[in-house]
This record gives structure tokens, sequence and C-alpha cells, in this order.
């Protein structure tokens, strides 16, 4: 007789989603929302699959209790509650839904946007308080009106469908989408300052990265319409929220809504909180009934697959662990993608991974696995499963090559990423299972270990610059850890990769780049 999985269920999600649990013929659904401490443990130590939402932390004591555990199913986005890491080290693939509330949350920008320019929020208060005061609420119009999207992904992309309904005007600033998608949608490609000099309305729909955080603040609402209305439905802290208040009260900007916060809930004496013409909601972008049906559907479904042995899950930890073989391979086509993320200008449009020397059977999900690290320095959520749909979402051509014969190393895996103006051709290899190296960037040959904070700079191949960077660095207090020269035989041009104890402030890149020799220099974590 096939083995009974039991999946134990700690939090309540839509039935649409139990009822996949029932209804499968080798599952035994164990169904307690609410249960806690000894009880918990106890009834994880039976079960092959945990199911929750926020309600149950997933602690490294949980983890340890469940000896048969193997799969999480975290039925939403955040993984707050979940230690990954105590997964990852017992084997416990993490799963979770992230892209079920795509349309929910720009469905509630709209919302956000229309009770913003109609005064909703204040003329519904004071009708209930007893009041008739037409004329204190007048509205603004949506029609012929410039929208501004900054992020042109998932839900900036489904957004320009709205508003293009509302017979608006689209213009959207993203640096890592093709072209083609900007085509695809009608809408007008610009830069981010003439987006902010030329918008009725600014949306952002970025993830929260180091690039984003704080990316619109004083200087960039300076450059706004007078009158200019904003949102974020995104993440807290991609607006300085100081400054989005300031705006508000200095009547620069005409109204705001915002769904996120920095802390959240935010404190009593958040400046956003009393400032001028803002319409707020608690963070309620995904929760829809159809959000929270579509999470527990998917989750359900994607555990019982994973139950089952499929590996084509959304899982957020490396769903190979068990695979001795594919597991470091994997981790370095990771890494060499997010490298040529990092490392490249231009939007990317090309990605083609070739294999030496490595087993065929791993052609398809090196391929993958090296997508989903090229596309994770800038897109959210991207995962095993979801990799190749977003690459081709985004106008990205994708080729992949296995070649049984080794070349120059036993095994080799090259990366290439072409934007329209730039391509990036980085290759590694496997000395060991731990012992990932980059042995060539272009046409540079190295040898350094794609981990961790790495400054890449391109230099004029002249004296000097090697010690300036040393010098510069330790200005800035940063150590170097190892510092990896390489120069072309022809065209006198160098390049290091400097691996640096931790990362560095943008005055101190902007530094090294006054530096004449300095052609090119980006910073590089992975
Ligand atoms: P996505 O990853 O599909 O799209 C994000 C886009 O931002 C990408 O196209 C990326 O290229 C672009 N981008 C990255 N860095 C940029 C930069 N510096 N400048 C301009 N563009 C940049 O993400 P999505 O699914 O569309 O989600 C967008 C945001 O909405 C995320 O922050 C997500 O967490 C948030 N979200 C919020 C709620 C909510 O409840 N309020 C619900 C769902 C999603």
């Amino acid at each position: 007789m096939a083995e009974r999985l039991r999946v134990l269920v700690t939090d309540t999600i839509a039935d649409s989603g139990l009822d996949i649990l029932r209804s499968a013929g080798d599952v035994d659904l164990d169904y307690r929302p609410g249960l806690k401490d000894e009880a918990l443990l106890q009834a994880v130590a039976q079960s092959d699959a945990l199911i929750t939402r926020s309600g149950t932390a997933v602690t490294p004591e949980l983890v340890n209790a469940g000896s048969r555990l193997r799969i999480i199913g975290r039925a939403g986005v955040g993984l707050d509650n979940v230690d990954v890491d105590a997964c990852t080290a017992r084997g416990i693939l993490v799963i979770n839904a992230p892209t079920a509330n795509i349309m929910s949350a720009t469905e509630h920008t709209m919302a956000m946007l229309l009770a913003l320019c109609r005064n909703i929020p204040e003329a519904h208060a004071s009708v209930k308080r007893g009041e008739w005061t037409r004329s204190k609420f007048m509205g603004t119009e949506l029609e012929k009106k410039t929208l501004g999207i900054i992020g042109f992904g998932r839900i900036g992309t489904r957004l320009s469908r709205r508003a293009r309904g509302f017979d608006m005007h689209v213009i959207a600033y993203d640096p890592y989408v093709a072209d083609g998608v900007f085509q695809q949608h009608s809408v007008e490609r610009v830069q981010l300052d003439e987006l902010l000099a030329r918008a009725d309305v600014i949306t952002v729909h970025t993830p929260l990265t180091d690039e984003t955080r704080g990316m619109l603040g004083p200087a960039e609402i300076a450059k706004m319409k007078q009158g200019v209305i904003t949102l974020n439905i995104a993440r807290g802290g991609i607006y300085d929220e100081q400054a989005l208040a300031d705006g508000l009260n200095s009547g620069k900007i005409a109204g705001a809504a915002v769904d996120v916060y920095t802390d959240e809930p935010p404190g009593a004496e958040h400046p956003l909180l009393k400032a001028k013409n803002i319409v707020l909601s608690p963070h309620i972008g995904a929760n829809t009934i159809e959000a929270q049906d579509r999470v527990a559907v998917e989750t359900s479904r994607m555990v019982i697959d994973a139950l089952r042995g499929s590996i084509f899950v959304s899982a957020v930890n490396l769903p190979f662990e068990g695979d001795a073989e594919a597991a470091p391979f994997i981790s370095l086509a990771e890494r060499l993608g997010s490298f040529a993320a990092q490392v490249i200008n231009g939007p990317v449009s090309r990605a083609e991974i070739e294999l030496y020397g490595v087993e065929e059977r791993l052609q398809k999900i090196l391929s993958i696995a090296a997508l989903k690290g090229l596309l994770s320095s800038h897109v959210g959520n991207v995962n095993f499963v979801n990799a190749e749909q977003i690459a081709q979402q985004r106008g990205i051509g994708i080729a992949s090559s296995s070649n049984p014969n080794p070349r120059d190393y036993a095994n080799l895996i090259t990366f290439r990423a072409s934007s329209q103006r730039d391509e990036v051709c980085v290759s590694g290899t496997l000395f060991s299972e731990r012992s990932q190296r980059v042995v060539s960037v272009n046409s540079f040959r190295v040898e350094f270990k794609p981990e961790g904070h790495l400054l890449y700079i391109i230099n004029k191949d002249v004296p000097g610059v090697v010690g300036k960077v040393g010098t510069l660095l330790g200005d800035f207090e940063i150590n170097i850890a190892e510092y990896n020269l390489a120069r072309t035989a022809t065209g006198g041009k160098a390049m290091g990769i400097v691996t640096i104890d931790s990362a560095m402030r943008p005055d101190a890149v902007a530094a090294l780049r006054l530096h004449p020799a300095v052609e090119e220099v980006k910073l590089v974590h992975l």
C-alpha cells in the first residue's frame, strides 16, 4: 500500500485549500488552527508537512521536533515567522505562495487612487456625522492625466492596463525591463527624472532593495510637479516617509495614498498619520477573498506535489538538498546569473547558459537557476517554478546548451547575459562540492569565490590604480579580503575583483569612479 502523507494545518486557511487536502487520496489532514506549545510539537512530530499562515512560529525547536517533517507550506508571502535556515539545515523545503495576491494589490492601488481623487474617506465620514457639505469635496478626474509607474513588473504592468481603461496616459520607469515589455503594454518608457517631472500621479511598484530604499526622498519630491498625487502600495521605506509628509503639508504634493510603512504598524507619532490630504490603509493590498482562496489552493496543491516528489514547487530554499550532485552546481549557476545581473549595463534581453563536462540532465535546472539568480537582484519572489516564465514576460530570450566534453576545467558553467548595449559572460567551475570559483569574466581570466561583497572595477591598465583603490577603501574603513587582478592582452584594460568584508557606501563608490583611469565600478553582493 502507498505511504500515507500526514499534513498538519495550524492556522485557518480558506475552505478551497482544505478541500484539496481532504480530497487527496493519499493525504490525512490534521486541521488544528491555533495549536500551540507542547501539543503543537507533538503534532509536528507525527506530520510530513506543516501548513501555516502567520500564527505559528516555525522555530528551530519546532523544526527539530519534526522528525518526519519534509515540507513547510506558508499560505502567503511573508516568511517572518519561518526560520528558513533552520529548515534548510534539516533539508525541509519551505514553500510559499508569493504571487497569489498580485491582482489584489493592483486593484487596491486603483481603489486608493480613486478614493484619494474623490475624497471618499472624508466625504463618507462627514455624511455619517450628519453633514451635507458638497462643495467641500472637490475632486479631480483621472482622464487625460499622466500616470508615472516606477517599477514595471507584475503589478506595474497590470496597473498600466487599468489606468489606460481610465484614459490616462501612462509612462513608466524600470531600468531592468526590456523595451519590448513597454511596447507590449503601449506604455512610454522614460527615465526617472522625466517621470518625476511629467507625471500627475506617481505610483511605485518596486521591491524594497538597497537601491530602492529611500529612492523617493526630498530631492526627488522637489523634482515632481506642483500638486502631484503619489501612491505607495508596494513596500514601506521606498519613500522617505518624513519627506513625503513634508511634501503633503507644504502643498507640493496634493494627495498621497499609502498602504505600507517602514515600521508596521506605524507608531502614534508617525509623520504620515498627521499629514494633510492622505488616505491610509493598514497593509491590506493582499487582503481579498480571492487572494486568500488562491493562496490556500496554491499552497495546498504545492505541498501535496512536493510530498509526492515534485521539485517544481514555489520553494524559497533549495529544493535539491537531497541531490548531492545537483545542489552545488545549482548554487553556482544562480550566483553566475546574479553576478551578471549586477554588472551588466542596461536591461537584459538575452540569457544563455553553456555547460561543459556537466551532466546533461542538469541543463534545464541549471538554466532556471541562472535565470533565478539573474532576476532576483531586481524582481521580487522569483523561484524555480516561475523564473523562466518571468524572464519570458520581461522580454528575455533564453538559450541553453550542454557539451559532455570538459573545457579547460573538469566542469564549467558559462552564463552570458546581453542587453542592447552590453554583454557579460561569466564562467565558473566547481573544484569540489563546496569550492566554487569564477574563472573568467568577459575576456578576463580570474579566480575568485562568488560570495559576499565584491567590488568590480574596470580600468585603464596604468600604474597606481590598485594603490588608489586600497587607500580609498582604507579611508572608508573597508577591509580587503582578496584582490584579484586581470588584464587583457590587447586594449590595455584591467579588471579588478576585490572581495571586501562589508558593503560600501555610495559616496565611497562615487569617489572611486572619480579616478581618471577607472572606467567602471560596480558593487556586487552574492
Ligand atoms: P515585481 O518584482 O514583479 O516587479 C518589481 C519591478 O521593479 C521589476 O520589474 C523590477 O525590474 C523593478 N525595479 C527593481 N528595482 C528598481 C529600481 N531601482 N527602479 C525602478 N524599477 C525597479 O514585483 P510585483 O509583484 O509587481 O510587486 C511590486 C511591489 O508590490 C513589491 O514591493 C511587493 O512586495 C509589493 N506588494 C505589496 C502588496 C501589499 O499588500 N500592499 C501586495 C503585493 C505586492
